[in-house]
């Protein structure tokens, strides 16, 4: 019987494909990045052909690595970033643009224009979102608006939207020739145009954004054995195998983490940082500058929800001080770097590259370095840059603890900044609780191929998994901080 599972995890920064067994073990993994194009400040894009070229290789080098026999997986889960956003032409699969990536500002002023009539939160009670230009409702709007001819096409029922998740399984599942045009309800709660209870589209939200209905996708449970098609076998599996999963990535890496009852979190250290808190079946909203996003829907039963603190940049940081200023070489450089000096000498860092996202959604806010004496060296720059990673998830943990009452006894980790000891550490000191790190750290694959599995039947139930989750790492707090 099919006993593998494959989850194709597409970043922002690099693709990843990974197979698993029914323990969730790792058998394989392959990786590749694609390139970020800055055309000009404050926006940022990527070309979806690479994506999708990218996504093949990688699927064809994990499946021929781990040495399973593709008819031998039984299921597929997607996982991608969140919120990019993608419009192609259904008959040729070409993108009208490149995807415009969730960090991309250039939506300012159309967030700006939406917000005159009801302010920043009109949408809120509706999608659990402020306006902002992080989601994908305005940028969609910004290329039917901007891109000649979209529009048109649009209404023709020529051009498609999606988000990655949505672009990919198109392909997969046969592109021009018959791909299945679908997303899952985690993607769809970040673009502001689904109404978070009815797990719909909003039409009077479409109408005041002017979005033809006719170019969403079709919204399923992230969890669906039959809502999501098949691959082709001539396509990069090698087999018809079903995709059964499509998740965010932040939500996947809630459920590779486990995180099944309410009040459990888990914060994710990559290009930024994502803090998000089951709340349960009831979405709570929030007073304090954090979002509402539903956690995932596992078929029929209801969806799960969460309070998602949202920072734009962590990760992204310490790739700007090795790209732009040259002060590291790698990214693990940084950790010896910001271990040279005892502490940060009084410089901080408020990287609002993108604006600031929660708690405090300022489109407007740029970035910040403060406390420069002539005493401070490179070292005190890299350490306030990790630093500044740890104070944003102390100041939405504070929003959190407000919203909901709720105090975390541990705060589980995973991302690509989580081997940085220095930081971890820090973290904890901050924060005033243990931070945890488990066994497996491809938590975003592994959530994916969890939600894959429990569709194709390899797993029962959620409770199920909870046994895989081991403890590899713990940071106790050091400092006598305040926690409140
Ligand atoms: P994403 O999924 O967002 O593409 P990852 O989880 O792969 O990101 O994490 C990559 C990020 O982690 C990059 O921004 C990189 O600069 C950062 N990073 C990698 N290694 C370290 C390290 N040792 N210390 C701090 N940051 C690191």
């Amino acid at each position: 019987m099919a006993r593998y599972l494959l989850a194709i995890d597409q970043g922002t920064t690099s693709t990843r494909a990974m197979v698993f067994d029914h323990e969730g073990r790792v058998m394989a993994l392959a990786q590749q990045e694609h390139r970020q194009i800055y055309p000009q400040p404050g926006w940022v894009e990527h070309d979806p052909l690479e994506i999708w070229e990218r996504t093949q290789a990688v699927v064809r080098q994990a499946v021929a690595r781990a040495g399973v026999v593709p008819a031998d997986i039984a299921a597929i889960g997607v996982t991608n970033q969140r919120e990019t956003t993608i419009v192609w032409d259904r008959r040729t699969g070409r993108p009208y643009y490149n995807a415009i990536v969730w960090q991309d500002t250039r939506t300012a002023a159309i967030c700006d224009q939406l917000a005159r009539d009801g302010g920043p939160d009109r949408f809120r009670d509706r999608t659990g979102l402020p306006l902002a230009t992080y989601f994908s409702g305005p940028k969609l709007k910004w290329i039917l608006d901007q891109v000649p001819g979209v529009r048109e096409a649009a209404e023709r029922g020529d051009a498609l939207f999606g988000t990655v998740d949505t672009w990919l399984i198109w392909w997969l599942t046969g592109g021009p020739d018959g791909g299945v045009h679908v997303t899952d309800v985690t993607n769809a709660s970040r673009t502001l145009l689904m109404d978070l209870r009815r797990l719909d589209w909003d039409d009077e939200i479409l109408r005041l954004l002017g979005i033809p209905r006719r170019m969403l996708p079709a919204i399923h449970p992230s969890v669906a054995p039959a809502a999501y098609g098949a691959t082709r076998p001539d396509g990069p599996v090698g087999a018809a195998v079903p995709v059964c999963a499509d998740l965010g990535d932040q939500q996947a890496a809630l459920v590779g983490q486990t995180c099944f009852e309410p009040g459990e979190a888990k914060n994710t250290y990559g290009t930024g940082c994502f803090l998000l808190l089951n709340t349960g079946a009831t979405p709570v909203f929030s007073r304090s500058g954090l979002i509402t996003t539903v956690a995932y829907k596992m078929g029929d039963q209801p969806a799960v929800y969460a309070l998602e603190g949202s920072i734009a940049v962590a990760g992204a940081l310490v790739q700007w001080l090795r790209d732009n200023l040259g002060l590291i070489a790698r990214s693990a450089d940084v950790e010896a770097l910001a271990g040279s000096v005892e502490d940060n000498g009084g410089v901080y860092f408020v990287p609002a590259f993108s604006g600031l996202f929660a708690p405090h959604w300022d489109g407007s806010a740029r970035g910040l370095i403060i406390g420069l004496t002539r005493f401070a060296n490179r070292g005190h720059l890299a350490r306030a840059a990790l630093e500044a990673t740890a104070f944003q998830t102390r100041e939405v943990v504070d929003a959190m603890y407000r919203d909901s009452g709720l105090r975390l006894t541990a705060l589980r980790v995973d991302g690509g900044m989580v081997v940085n000891e220095l930081l971890m550490q820090f973290q904890a000191d901050i924060l005033g609780v243990p931070v945890v790190r488990p066994a497996v750290t491809e938590t975003t694959a592994l959530g994916a191929a969890y939600a894959a599995g429990l569709a194709a039947g390899v797993w029962e139930e959620p409770a199920r998994l909870r046994q895989y989750w081991q403890e590899a790492r713990r940071w106790t707090p050091r400092l006598a901080l305040n926690s409140s």
